[in-house]
């Protein structure tokens, strides 16, 4: 028996679809995804912890207008249509929320670091210069990966062959500064205020959609 849950998303684009399917590994739940007509179905067998599963989903799901109701049911059958592979091509849309916690963590390599992405997020087609996506392809091809990024590129389901990965400890240093090259507190300041109106702005969207 299959444990079928089935989102209405309306847009064409695979970026939900694949952070279910990072998700899914990351969880290690064995589950199988399959988007078409407007529809993403992600089909579980049902031997195993979807309860816990479902509950961790909600949670990384982003904000979207594109994700409108959602709705579940078994099945003897999984989904006969194509399984859904991850698209290989830069996303061009704001950070989820796991990029997100990552870049509030103070313990996370990416704390602040304003380019922060993974597969599933982000805007990676300002990197890059030409296809195929590759990180050689990009303008942050000449900055090595760090040994924990290197890792993240096998280990990390969110960030596994990532062409863009980079962190604080490896990546394209930035500071905010005015015309002589002093630290702009006031500034800093504002964009912050502007990130978290941003960010509560887009709370509430998720509240009145989702
Ligand atoms: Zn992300
Ligand atoms: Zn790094």
């Amino acid at each position: 028996m299959y444990f079928i849950l089935e989102l209405e998303f309306i847009s064409p684009q695979g970026y939900i679809a694949s952070l279910i399917k990072s998700y899914a590994k990351y969880s290690k739940v064995d589950v199988e995804i399959f988007q078409e007509n407007g529809k993403i179905l992600v089909s579980i067998r049902d031997n195993q912890n979807i309860d816990e599963f479902l509950k961790g989903l909600e949670k990384i799901l982003p904000a979207s207008i594109f994700l409108k109701s959602a709705k579940h049911y078994l099945s003897e059958t999984k989904p006969d249509i194509k399984e859904f592979q991850t698209p290989r091509v830069p996303n061009s849309i704001a950070l989820c929320p796991n990029c997100q916690k990552e870049m509030f963590d103070i313990n996370s390599p990416r704390y602040y670091y304003p380019f922060t992405s993974c597969s599933s997020c982000g805007g990676g087609n300002i990197f890059l210069e030409k296809y195929p996506f590759k990180r050689e392809n990009s303008s942050i091809r000449y900055i090595k990966p760090c040994p924990n990024c290197e890792d993240e590129l096998k280990s990390n389901p969110f960030r596994e062959n990532y062409p863009l990965i980079s962190c604080l400890n490896c990546a394209i240093p930035v500071k905010m500064s005015d015309k002589k090259g002093n630290i702009d507190m006031q500034m800093i300041k504002r964009v912050l205020r502007g990130y978290l109106r941003l960010q509560q702005r887009l709370y509430m969207i998720k509240k009145r959609w989702l």
